[in-house]
């Protein structure tokens, strides 16, 4: 049954790495708001994750989805890519304006949410985790931006959205993130780029999550935790709510390693990315939007 306040009806949203995270969190907002959704994934075990969120979705809000597995940052016509970006252009203008339609594709809402982090100190890096993040986090966005560029809403009605998952890393100078911080400040340098050069069919804003609950966020190391400690203990929506937050969310903050603060939940974050979506957000454009519950100003 779809729900009756849907103010993206009618709109088609493309997301990367939508099948779990804070992809999936976008994907279940804008679905809520009518948006139709291309959900984009990589890896083939993440197939039946993605198909049966598009379903659920379908049902729930009575929108279309179309789910596509491609490599954003592989090259074009690449099959073990899914022929990249440009292939998920190309599935998703099939699909949702087949030869014969009478309605010509457009592609009102891009979230360039995909992402990996492979972290190391100096010493360690090595040139391929370099330009496997770069690939994915930076050319990746743009690739993306280029396929769907001829498809955005005609120039002078600005109506287009397009949102980048940056992140706090991009300016916090975290110990061992010289690269993940590195390709987010480069996100968000292409970021500012892009809303001048889009600016007659699309906003384009970044926003910087910083602690998200999820396998990246778990994957951080005991040395990195205790690095952000202090970050934490000052941000101040990180602070555990007894009674409106899980008993087990509250209670891990008690670990000293937490810094007494909660990771957001990805649905934080989708809300915010929803928000830029909206016709509403129209006058907001080339930003890095908080939403990380303070921990910068
Ligand atoms: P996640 O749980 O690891 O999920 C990553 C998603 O991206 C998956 O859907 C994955 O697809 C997809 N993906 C990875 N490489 C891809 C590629 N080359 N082409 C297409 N899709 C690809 O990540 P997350 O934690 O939700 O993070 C999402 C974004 O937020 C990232 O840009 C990340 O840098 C940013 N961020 C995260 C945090 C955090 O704490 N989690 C904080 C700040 C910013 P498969 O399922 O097929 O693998």
């Amino acid at each position: 049954m779809a729900t009756s306040y849907q103010p993206l009806a009618g709109k088609l949203a493309v997301i990367t790495g939508a099948s779990r995270g804070i992809g999936e969190a976008i994907a279940r907002n804008l679905a809520a708001k009518g948006c139709n959704l291309v959900i984009n994934y990589t890896s083939a075990s993440s197939k039946s994750l993605a198909e049966a969120l598009g379903a659920e979705l379908a049902a729930a809000h009575g929108i279309r989805a179309l789910c596509v597995q491609a490599d954003v940052g592989g090259e074009p016509g690449d099959p073990a890519a899914g022929g990249g970006a440009a292939g998920i252009i190309a599935l998703a203008k099939a699909f949702f304006s087949p030869d014969g339609s009478t309605t010509p594709f457009q592609i009102d809402i891009l979230v360039n949410n995909a992402g990996i982090a492979l972290n190391d100190r100096i010493e360690d890096v090595n040139y391929k985790d370099f330009a496997e993040t770069y690939r994915v986090n930076v050319l990746g966005p743009l690739r993306l931006v280029q396929a769907a560029k001829p498809f955005l809403p005609a120039a002078g009605t600005r109506t287009g959205r397009i949102v980048n998952l940056s992140s706090v890393s991009s300016a916090a100078g975290f110990v061992g993130q010289s690269v993940y911080g590195g390709s987010k400040a480069a996100l968000e340098a292409m970021t500012r780029t892009w809303a001048r050069e889009l600016s007659e069919h699309a906003t384009v804003n970044a926003i910087n999550p910083g602690p998200v609950a999820g396998p990246m966020y778990a994957s951080n190391t005991t040395e990195f935790l205790n690095d952000i400690k202090g970050l934490i203990d000052r941000t101040p929506l990180m602070r555990p709510r007894a009674g409106v937050d899980a008993d087990d969310v509250v209670e891990a903050t008690r670990d000293p390693l937490s810094g007494g603060g909660r990771p957001a939940y990805p649905a934080e974050i989708a809300g915010i990315v929803g928000m830029l979506c909206l016709p509403d957000s129209a006058w907001c454009t080339g930003q890095v939007v908080c939403a990380n519950g303070g921990m910068f100003m």
